[in-house]
């Protein structure tokens, strides 16, 4: 496990804010893809998918295993050419143009380093090959190394550094280049869990300070939600929701959204006029979502588990829209007990309750308690069934239980 790197403040230091130097990084890294599919024999990896990453944006590529981040990550980078549809870089068609060529760097999930060179031959080597005045090397290398806090390191070999800060190598490798956009395709899914959630933050922050277009691919929500400025879900190759994490958490565009990103408590629903939903063998509720359904048209409505409240019948606030449950499990998480109630129709919602006192924790309902679940009306989000139960599966876990069940 590495220590804390110093890296540079998000607005300057040391090795500066702009990125001058070099000719590359010059002018926007917008990225747009127009129509683009991908066919591999009879399987269409990438389906008609259209997108605009604006210059400067943290975009993340979001889906389970096989949906299709990769390829389109590999479509704008070069290494694979689009089946139909276009890629422009800067608004310029790459058509035909090779990964070399492109305004663009990759970092890998692998870090692929030279083992027998230095961190700072490591991170020069591509300079080097393109006959980069030696100075100029020393120079911009010595900027990068510092960016990623490696600075002090930079005579040892790869051998001798941990999985982040190999990473990090690998990082300050691409961003000696001056792309105008930095793919990054999974990089820290080697790591484990602390190390990942440390390096999360501080990709964040050299992506401010550089100011370049990142494209990043994951599977993990969390680091979406973490890192990103806008989160495209991807389902089957095609983008199920494009939007900031906030809106992608709260209001979920499609089931698959929703079970995708957090836990999904879906209750079916039936929208019955313009303004008020009713929820299966529940209350009708008033909510402005009703309105995207026609009358008497199937959807769901979602409650995230940390906005729930549950209670015993008599205790349940009367103001509020509400379900009521057996309670199958509680299970301590530390800082919160996740409970699973069934609800009408063997549906199962989940419930998190922060852990504000142990007394409190005590006397929250244990398992075949009957309970009502209630919710604020504005945190109740109507969606529409995308059709594909995969989301849960594909999910990767969302909790990490401290303790066993009560
Ligand atoms: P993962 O997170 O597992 O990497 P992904 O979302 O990045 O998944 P892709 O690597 O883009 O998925 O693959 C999408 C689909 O296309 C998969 O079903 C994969 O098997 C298929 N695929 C990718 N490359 C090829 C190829 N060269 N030949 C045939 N099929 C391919």
């Amino acid at each position: 496990m590495e220590g804390s790197p110093d890296l540079p403040p998000v607005n300057g230091g040391p090795s500066g804010a702009v990125r001058t130097g070099g000719s590359a990084s010059s002018g926007t890294g917008s990225v747009r893809l127009e129509g683009v599919t991908k066919t591999f024999g009879d399987f269409t990896a990438v389906s008609d998918m259209d997108l605009e990453i604006a210059d400067g944006e943290f975009f993340t590529m979001l889906g389970p295993s096989g949906c299709g981040k990769t390829t389109t990550l590999r479509m704008i980078a070069g290494f694979e050419q689009p089946t139909a549809g276009k890629v422009l870089l800067d608004g310029v068609d790459v058509a035909g143009q090779p990964a070399y060529k492109r305004p663009t760097n990759t970092v890998f999930q692998s870090y692929a380093l030279f083992p027998h060179m230095t961190l700072e031959d490591n991170v020069g080597f591509g300079l080097k090959r393109k006959k980069v005045p030696k100075d100029e090397i020393k120079r911009r290398v010595a900027e990068e190394l510092e960016r990623v806090g490696l600075s002090r390191e930079a005579k040892r070999k790869p051998a001798q550094l941990s999985g982040g800060q190999q990473q990090r190598v690998a990082l300050a490798r691409a961003l000696v280049n001056l792309p105008k956009v930095l793919l990054l395709d999974e990089p820290l899914g080697a790591l484990d869990l602390k190390l990942r959630k440390g390096l999360q933050v501080q990709l964040k922050k050299i992506q401010r300070d550089v100011g370049i277009t990142f494209v990043y691919v994951t599977h993990d929500q969390e680091e979406a939600l973490t890192m990103s400025d806008r989160i495209a879900v991807m389902n089957n190759g095609k983008i199920e929701q494009c939007d900031d994490p906030e809106t992608v958490y709260e209001r979920p565009a499609t089931t698959f959204v929703a079970g995708f990103i957090g836990v999904s408590n879906l209750m079916p629903a039936v929208a019955t006029s313009g303004s008020e939903v009713r929820i299966a063998d529940g209350p009708t509720i008033s909510t402005p979502g009703a309105a995207r359904f026609s009358p008497n048209e199937r959807c769901f409505a979602v409650v995230r588990p940390e906005k729930l409240t549950v209670s015993t019948d008599e205790a349940a606030p009367s103001d509020q829209p509400s379900v009521d449950g057996v309670v199958e499990s509680s299970l301590y998480l530390g800082t919160s007990t996740q409970m699973t109630v069934r609800v009408a129709g063997d549906v199962r919602m989940t419930v998190l309750v922060p852990n504000a006192s142990e007394a409190a924790r005590q006397s929250l309902p244990g398992g075949g308690a009957r309970v009502r679940l209630s919710w604020l009306p504005e945190h109740m989000h109507l969606v529409a069934d995308s059709g594909d139960d995969r989301a849960e599966e594909a999910a990767p876990e969302q909790t990490n239980p401290t303790e066993g069940a009560r």
